[in-house]
């Protein structure tokens, strides 16, 4: 198969510029010399390990500081906090200004094995209009340079923050130095939401991605693709709903979903464990289920399961007694034990919602090292990529933060050809779908494939 990849163009589709820093230009970067934002690093750490980081002499190349900068930046431990944490550590002595932009650009490019790449950037947000500007302007560059440079082709992707009324603002300067910008208008070409989704629920951006699919008919030629990133990181919710959060991005118009393991995860990993969420949560849940009942019945049925409609009705009308305003029912919890019924029940959900991303051509970008690591999968047998593929899902692999994981999307390939259940010809198929899949495809700028 490592033969069989050279003949293939390859295409990254899911990376983000800073995450494809080695440990090496991590050193590079902290030699520039922005000024340090270790609060940044040590409260990310903070959270995600309950103590502090050892930052003295992090970066003088000693044995000791060596061995503790790659722990703290390459061996986390799986969980988004620990994921985070090491991202930080980047963002700690970085201030993205427009020259380290031009020289990281210079850097990832140079160590990339795609052919075609799509790098995300979030830049820190509120910002002055004209500094935020200059930071998009260096990135579309920069890559423009790259191009010529390395002789392969790479695309900006602005990630935005979660909130919705930034991410309207961000948009809007965003159409502004489209207009403004021939190299902005080139080579930025899609919107990307990622960080913590925990607390984000994709339906606050009906407007926005309404707002952005609107805009992509009426001016094709600067068309936005939507990318979200859902359903790697749920701590805070039932199994159920972050498939509800799946399948929301789906219908609200994501043309990529970044990961969505939820969706596909066998649930009976999940048998006889406890997930609390808000009871607001659970209403909406339930009040989804509803409004999907026929579908989803129907999908249950194969499970040997029905549709719960009155118990769904009764626990709903409990859960407005016990608490009846808005304030109570995002404050309060409850508990979901996961039974063996409902177990069956979560695999029918899933079973239906896999076919609604189906029907919406929603394309899931899998990245192997990352899933397994931020996710904690154990095993091959428990990332859902096959069941993706069972269910004719659009898959592509990608490799997400290739620096941190000490990955690369060569690698990512390598690592699923040892996959036992994936066969060749599914490697292949990812591939050329990832051909069709990209930015300006999805959003309907271009209509062939590029390469
Ligand atoms: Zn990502």
């Amino acid at each position: 198969m490592q033969e069989e990849n050279q003949r293939f163009v390859l295409y990254d589709l899911h990376t983000h510029l800073y995450g494809c820093l080695g440990i090496e230009d991590l050193y590079r970067l902290e030699k520039r010399g922005a000024t340090k934002r270790w609060n940044i690093f040590i409260n990310s750490y903070q959270l995600a390990y309950g103590e502090k980081p050892n930052i003295k002499g992090l970066f003088n190349r000693e044995k000791e500081a060596s061995q503790r900068l790659k722990n703290y930046y390459c061996n986390f431990p799986k969980g988004f906090p620990a994921f985070q944490s090491s991202f930080d550590l980047i963002v700690s002595v970085s201030d993205t200004s427009p020259d380290e932009i031009q020289e990281v650009c210079q850097w990832v490019c140079s160590s990339e094995d795609a052919d075609y790449a799509e790098y995300r950037m979030l830049f820190p947000y509120p910002l002055p209009q004209k500094e935020y500007e200059n930071k998009i302007c260096s990135f579309c560059s920069s890559l423009s340079k790259a191009e010529k440079s390395f002789r392969k082709q790479f695309r900006a992707i602005l990630s935005l923050s979660r909130d919705t009324a930034h991410a309207f603002e961000q948009y809007r300067i965003v159409q502004r130095l489209m207009e403004q910008e021939r190299e902005v208008a080139a080579y930025l070409t899609g919107l990307d939401f990622c960080g913590q989704e925990e607390g984000n629920p994709p339906s606050l951006k009906k407007d926005f991605f309404q707002k952005v699919l609107q805009n992509n008919i009426q001016d094709p030629k600067k068309a936005l693709s939507i990318l979200y990133h859902v359903g790697e990181s749920f701590s805070d919710k039932s199994l159920e709903s972050s498939i509800r959060w799946v399948v929301e991005s789906s219908h609200l118009g994501a043309h990529r979903i970044g990961h969505a393991l939820c969706l596909g995860i066998d649930p009976s990993q999940y048998e006889g464990t406890t997930r609390n969420e808000s009871v607001r949560e659970r209403l909406d849940q339930i009040e989804f289920e509803f409004s999907h009942s026929e579908g989803i019945a129907e999908f249950l049925d194969k499970e040997g399961v029905r549709f719960p409609k009155q118990e769904l009705r009764q626990e709903a009308e409990k859960l407005c007694i016990q608490a009846p305003s808005q304030a109570e029912q995002s404050l309060q919890k409850i508990s979901i034990h996961y039974t063996p019924e409902r177990i069956a029940f979560v695999k029918g959900f899933q079973n239906w919602a896999m076919t609604e991303l189906r029907l919406k051509k929603t394309v899931i970008e899998c990245c192997p090292s990352s899933n397994m690591r931020i996710a904690g999968l154990k095993s091959a047998q428990d990332h859902p990529l096959k069941r993706f593929l069972d269910n004719g899902l659009p898959v592509v692999i990608a490799s997400d933060d290739r620096g941190l994981l000490e990955s690369s999307l060569t690698k990512e390939l390598e690592i699923i050809e040892k996959w036992p259940e994936l066969s060749t010809s599914d490697i292949s198929g990812m591939i050329t779908r990832s051909s069709h899949s990209t930015s300006e495809i999805l959003s309907g700028r271009k209509t062939k494939t590029i390469a």
